[in-house]
């Protein structure tokens, strides 16, 4: 049965690039989610009462989002389910089989259904084959129990609340990640950019107001899927103080490339006579980019128009230093 889920899973997601490819170019994320939601939504739960939920069926979504937003296939899928807030693709099915569990405890006791439900939890607990018990471990984990106790189990089945059980479930998969992403912020890994610009979880970057290949550079800057050296020089094993900007002796990082190397200067300046009479109060073109991603909601024509324009200063610098790394491109000629 978990196979035939899987197929079906690769069947739905073909399905889906195809329908993809019908629609006009540039079309916007939540019309590709729409469609991701009908192809696959349904299918990667099929069966889920029974054989509970299965952490290999995340790998659909994650490839969606690689291909919708045009990333790399080693994009980091922590930073991908920190920008998009979603949750793996296999908690639905937690859920389905948490409420088909509660379902069947409310049976009465002779049901043929309820006495294997018993039956399971009894000796299932002992064994390792049990088919609910996916499911019941991430139960335990956020209720802090040892799921291997029928009795305490079944306790905590007696008074299960579902939506209760999977916002806790929830909460304990956004503090793990949180808690990766600092980690790998610590030892200024992949993920260290994205995190300075969102020291807390963006609630809406998919649904940011931006024309899809504006959102597409940005989701590309925050997987660090760019050709900085702090990013290339990870490719060929470079130690992290020797991915110096080809043009300056310093770290190649994201935020010297985008507020500090003059390779950029002729950007910065023009990005910045678009932007600097919209939001005096923010003084400098690094304050405003910072200040504009973190904003959560995009209200007026102002907030909109800053945020076209930093996203549009990030699209360009992006596209110069892949450029410059393929070498079809020299910044600053007369450094050579
Ligand atoms: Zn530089």
């Amino acid at each position: 049965m978990a196979a035939h889920r899987l197929t079906g899973c690769e069947k739905a997601y073909f399905k889906l690039k195809q329908q993809l490819t019908n629609l006009r170019p540039g079309y916007a994320f939540s019309t590709a989610e729409s469609i991701f939601e009908a192809t696959l939504g349904g299918i990667s739960c099929f069966g889920a009462e029974l054989i509970g939920p299965d952490p290999s069926i995340d790998k659909f979504r994650l490839k969606f989002w690689k291909s919708h937003f045009e990333l790399k296939t080693n994009a980091p899928h922590d930073a991908l389910y920190y920008l998009t807030g979603s949750y793996p693709l296999h908690f639905r099915a937690i859920k389905m089989q948490l409420q088909f569990i509660k379902k069947l405890l409310r049976y009465p006791n002779d049901s043929l259904l309820k006495a294997a439900l018993v039956d399971s939890v009894m000796n299932g607990v002992k064994r390792k084959k049990v088919w609910l018990r996916r499911a019941l471990k991430h139960l335990a984990v956020v209720k802090n129990f040892s799921w291997k106790s029928s009795d305490i189990l079944f306790d905590e089945l007696k008074n299960l609340n579902v939506t209760k059980t999977m916002s806790l479930i929830e909460v304990k998969f956004q503090e793990t990640l949180a808690e990766r992403l600092r980690a790998n912020t610590a030892r200024s890994g992949r993920l260290f950019f994205l995190f300075q610009v969102y020291p807390k979880r963006p609630l809406t970057a998919t649904r940011l107001p931006l024309p899809p290949y504006l959102l597409k550079a940005l989701f590309t800057l925050l997987t660090s899927g760019h050709h900085f050296r702090i990013e290339t020089g990870r490719w060929n094993g470079t130690a992290h103080d020797e991915r110096l900007c080809p043009y300056c002796d310093v770290v190649d990082t994201e935020e010297h490339s985008f507020f500090v190397c003059p390779a950029f200067e002729p950007r910065r300046q023009l990005i910045w006579s678009k932007i600097e009479n919209l939001r005096p109060e923010w003084a400098t073109l690094k304050s405003s980019f910072f200040n504009v991603l973190r904003q959560g909601v995009f209200f007026t024509d102002t907030d909109k128009e800053l945020l076209f324009w930093i996203t549009k200063f990030i699209y360009f610098v992006l596209k110069d230093a892949r450029d410059v790394h393929n070498g079809t491109l020299c910044l600053l000629p007369y450094l050579y």
